[in-house]
């Protein structure tokens, strides 16, 4: 029986290195989910899941936030199945966000860029307060200077799957943070 190219990736998974445990990642959404809920105490917040990586994360958090919230999403594309950005970001959403206290959940902070540019077209909308959370922060030098309030982890200048981050569209359901190179 022949095995196609995806089914191979798929397979490979057990050989690479393991970066984040699935355990260290409940245990610091747990944390994440705290300290937001602190810090919004008395607000309905608005998270702003964004597509398609920071799925898995925002499921996640949102169930260790203990204040109310309302869940929506903009899908956000600049790797077009790359290792390196393409620097195009492209946005999609009909958000209203208007006097909202917003709080943008992305998956990975790598040079910034998508980041910056979600930040400056909902900024446009007027939110009542507007901030980030990013679940990885790679270190990187010359990074696009935006304040990310809520960081999970720092992370050397690796490509890393799993936990909602794909590589070509594989490997998000992977529960733990891996390397790919
Ligand atoms: P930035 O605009 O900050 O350079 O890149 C942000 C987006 O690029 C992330 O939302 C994510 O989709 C993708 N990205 C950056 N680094 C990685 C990585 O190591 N692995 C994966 N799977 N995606 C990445």
């Amino acid at each position: 029986m022949s095995t196609d190219s995806s089914t191979e990736k798929q397979m490979d998974i057990p050989t690479k290195e393991v970066l984040i445990s699935s355990s260290d990642i409940n245990q610091r959404v747990q944390q994440l989910g705290r300290e937001i809920s602190e810090d919004y105490q008395g607000r309905e917040l608005h998270l702003v899941g964004v597509l398609n990586g920071a799925f898995v994360f925002l499921a996640d958090l949102v169930r260790q936030i203990d204040i109310p919230c309302q869940i929506c999403f903009l899908q956000a594309s600049s790797y077009k199945n790359q290792k390196v950005s393409t620097g195009e970001v492209t946005l999609m959403h009909n958000l209203d966000l208007s006097r909202k206290d917003v709080l943008v959940v992305e998956d990975i902070f790598d040079t910034g860029l998508t980041l910056k540019y979600i930040m400056e077209d909902l900024e446009q909308q007027k939110p009542k307060s507007l901030e980030a959370c990013a679940l990885l922060n790679k270190q990187i030098p010359d990074k696009v200077p935006i304040a990310v309030k809520y960081i999970g982890f720092n992370i050397e200048d690796r490509f890393v799957v799993g936990y909602g981050l794909d590589f070509a569209e594989h490997y998000r359901e992977i529960p733990h943070i891996a390397c790919l190179d």
